[in-house]
């Protein structure tokens, strides 16, 4: 469902008329021989497009506003080759509405010491032209992301391709419409939020529908759909021979019947994420889990209990993770092991919502009941995670601004058997354990819903939330808990007198 391929970075080159046409024939040639190796590299997942060098405002301010209304363009790479006075990219910069990264490279990796002379002086600047162009983006304060180091050095192409992850998210993110099934459980304060804050920061949609329109698609599923959608659930997951031969066949077609009802609503409404909750359920005879899990999987963002931001930030998540392996999934901290001796776990998992592509095996299909909601036995895809570093994200709205609060954990195998647990579930030792861990989300507010990943960086994720504006916390094998309260202090400090959504 997600393709990052689609999407552009243009690589824009800085110069001007100073130097004579000579030299900006070599600077183009130059310039557009870092475009096509940045482009054909496997850390970039985006296009990087070569864009004619520019010498002037006017030149700058063009090829912003193009930015700005191309519809794949997910923002600027800028490079000063020579220098180019930065006053000519006060009005493109200032009207500029993707975000940029300025990579500081140069072309040639080292001085040719027995050749060098004032041609190859004027023509190889850019350790000065790109100070002039950071002093424009400090002064007009531009969110933007400094990459330094030769172009062809790896840590140079990877770190641009976080930050093209991170924009190609934030493109996707502008054009999202989630849908919300029934409103936010009652009296739950962390899911809520301002959707207005949130799409002037993020320019997703929220869109409140009604329930019983939901029921009416799945009302309108065809047998023969189903049919075919339950052979493929035989053929992907282990099914256990009761379920193939009891009743319990009826309810795991009435799942089936969710799911493409489910998916028929969002792709009419152009939604790629969606919110349900099990206190808003009329008409409809099951609780969503295994059409949620299924959907998941496909790409879209989910969030239980009308929990619309963390739905929002599993698809930024989904898109930012493409093609990487490991998967994303709307996850929430359960309940905890505490040995008297041994490390202390998180047991994290849902009602039935756990994404399987963070499954470490093929993924049991099962009916069993729900002990809350009092509706059917809803089918659901019951795994454990694979293990290895993965991490936790939440996204809160504090009042004049959101906070990105990150947790990094290791999935850990555990040796014991949990026969009675009918859901999905992962066991992680979170970073730096679990006492400094614990205290300080609890300190920041984090909330008890997260978009789990095994395929996202912490890294995209500060992108992320720098080229939105946001502030961005993170919690890993570094915190340390005083100077996590004093960073939570300043930053109250900070977003009062600076910013506000
Ligand atoms: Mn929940």
């Amino acid at each position: 469902m997600i393709g990052l391929s689609q999407f552009e970075m243009w690589f824009v080159t800085g110069s001007q008329h100073l130097y004579g046409d000579e030299t900006l024939r070599q600077v183009a040639v130059n310039a557009e021989q870092i475009a096509v190796s940045l482009d054909q590299n496997s850390h970039i997942p985006v296009k990087v497009v070569f864009k004619p060098v520019v010498t002037g405002s006017q030149g700058i301010s063009s090829i912003c506003l193009q930015a700005n209304n191309s519809p794949n363009c997910i923002g600027l790479i800028c490079w000063m080759h020579t220098f180019s006075p930065a006053k000519m990219w006060i009005g493109g910069l200032s009207g500029l509405l993707k975000p940029f990264l300025h990579l500081h490279t140069q072309f040639n990796r080292e001085i040719p010491f027995d050749q060098i002379d004032m041609d190859f002086m004027n023509l190889n600047q850019s350790a000065h032209g790109d100070r002039e162009f950071g002093f424009i983006g400090s002064r007009l304060q531009l969110e933007r992301k400094v990459v330094v180091g030769h172009w062809q050095e790896a840590s140079v192409s990877a770190e641009i391709g976080t930050w093209a992850r991170a924009a190609s998210a934030l493109l996707d993110s502008k054009k999202c419409r989630i849908a919300r099934f029934g409103d936010n459980m009652r009296d739950v304060a962390v899911t809520e939020g301002n959707k207005v804050s949130a799409q002037v920061k993020f320019g997703y949609e929220v869109h409140g529908f009604g329930v019983g329109d939901f029921v009416a698609a799945v009302g309108e599923v065809d047998e023969t759909a189903i049919d075919r959608l339950v052979a493929v659930y035989m053929d992907t997951y282990e099914v256990g021979k009761d379920l193939r031969e009891t009743k319990s066949f009826a309810k795991l077609r009435e799942a089936a019947r969710i799911e493409l009802g489910l998916k028929r609503f969002l792709e009419t409404h152009d939604c790629t994420a969606f919110t349900t909750t099990f206190e808003d359920l009329h008409g409809l005879n099951q609780l969503p889990g295994l059409a949620c899990q299924r959907l998941m999987a496909d790409g879209y963002g989910f969030g239980a209990e009308g929990d619309w931001k963390t739905a929002a930030l599993v698809r930024a998540m989904k898109v930012m993770g493409t093609g990487v392996p490991g998967g994303t999934s709307f996850m929430e901290d359960y309940t905890y092991h505490l040995p008297e001796n041994g490390r202390a776990l998180v047991l994290g998992a849902h009602m039935l919502e756990v994404c399987p592509t963070i499954s470490r095996s093929k993924p049991a299909l099962e009916i069993h009941p729900l002990s809350i909601g009092g509706k059917a036995d809803p089918a659901r895809l019951v795994f454990s995670a694979r293990s290895g570093p993965a991490l936790n994200a939440t996204l809160l709205d504090m009042g004049n601004r959101f906070r990105l609060l990150i947790n990094e954990v290791e999935v850990v195998d555990i040796d014991e058997q949990m026969p009675n647990l009918p859901v999905a579930s992962v066991f992680w030792e979170p970073h730096p354990d679990l006492k400094i861990s614990a205290s300080s989300w609890i300190y920041a507010g984090g909330a008890h819903h997260t978009s789990f990943s095994q395929a996202v960086t912490t890294e995209q994720l500060k992108d992320f939330a720098e080229m939105t504006g946001i502030e961005c916390l993170v919690i890993d094998q570094n915190t340390d808990l005083a100077a996590f309260r004093r960073e939570l202090r300043h930053n109250h400090l900070y977003y009062g007198i600076s910013i506000s959504s």
